[in-house]
């Protein structure tokens, strides 16, 4: 089975589901793996299917008995069939519609996200997509009225569009803004302080730059860069292989390990 994604957080278990009151001949039913322990899935590692059973006895497909992996439900898809489109008449060439629906959970998928991509309860982490900043610029306080300030916001938006957070607290030092900054789990951190300061005298004045990232809960370090070079890094990290790993390794820490906590891809 082939798993399947949407915004980097893998669609790990689709399970055939009963249609309940909606009616209709197919549904199935999407989980992530959770600790939150709100829903499970039987998983059987000698073929590959999911199910849900409240008391699993054995595989149906090949009567394996089956894993119980804690998991969160977060989307459930309807193949209605004709059932309303014949009660209402929708008709489309003399022949009634052939219906579907598609419900994501969108409460469920923010703690279920939270709890795939965090390792530590204090820091969060999003995938960018749905991250509430793509970037936070911390200034220094005598740094707050320099014009690097706007042309590092101006480079920051060229390719981050998901909004630019800019820290003001310049009664709180850099070093705890940067903390509080990757406890939130902001993308980029950006910081105009020391280093910054010292380089204001030459032609090429830099910036210092932390990411943040799924699955570790302290900040990378990438160092000082002029802004050239920080607009270079951000499409390296936005259009290179800055999403693709981050969702390979939500991958493997979700199975393809095959550990004894889930399924073997
Ligand atoms: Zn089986």
């Amino acid at each position: 089975m082939k798993p399947q994604e949407i915004c980097s957080v893998q669609l790990d278990y689709p399970v055939q589901a009963d249609s309940g009151i909606h009616g209709g001949h197919i549904s199935h039913e999407y989980h992530v793996r959770s600790s939150l322990e709100e829903d499970f899935v039987d998983y059987c590692t000698q073929c590959g299917t999911f199910s849900k059973e409240e008391t699993p006895k054995m595989c149906s497909r090949c009567s394996a008995s089956p894993q119980k992996i804690a998991s969160v439900e977060i989307a459930h898809t309807f193949h209605l069939g004709t059932k309303y489109s014949e009660a209402l008449g929708a008709k489309f060439q003399g022949k009634p519609f052939y219906m579907c629906c598609f419900g994501i959970g969108v409460s469920r998928l923010l703690p279920a996200t939270i709890d795939l991509l965090s390792v530590s309860d204090k820091a969060l982490r999003l995938p960018r997509a749905i991250s509430p900043f793509d970037a936070v610029i911390i200034v220094k306080k005598s740094l707050m009225s320099n014009v690097i300030v706007e042309m590092t916001s101006s480079s920051a938006s060229r390719y981050l569009k998901g909004g630019i957070l800019l820290d003001d607290r310049i009664e709180m030092s850099p070093g705890k803004r940067i903390h509080e900054a990757n406890r939130l789990g902001i993308p980029f951190i950006i910081v105009l302080a020391n280093e910054t300061e010292r380089s204001l005298v030459t032609q090429e004045p830099v910036i210092e730059v932390f990411t943040t990232h799924p699955k570790s809960a302290d900040p990378v370090d990438q160092g000082s860069m002029t802004l050239d070079r920080f607009v270079s890094f951000v499409q390296s990290q936005l259009y290179g292989s800055y999403s693709n790993l981050d969702h390979l390794h939500v991958l493997d820490e979700l199975g393809a390990a095959g550990d004894e906590n889930g399924p073997q891809k």
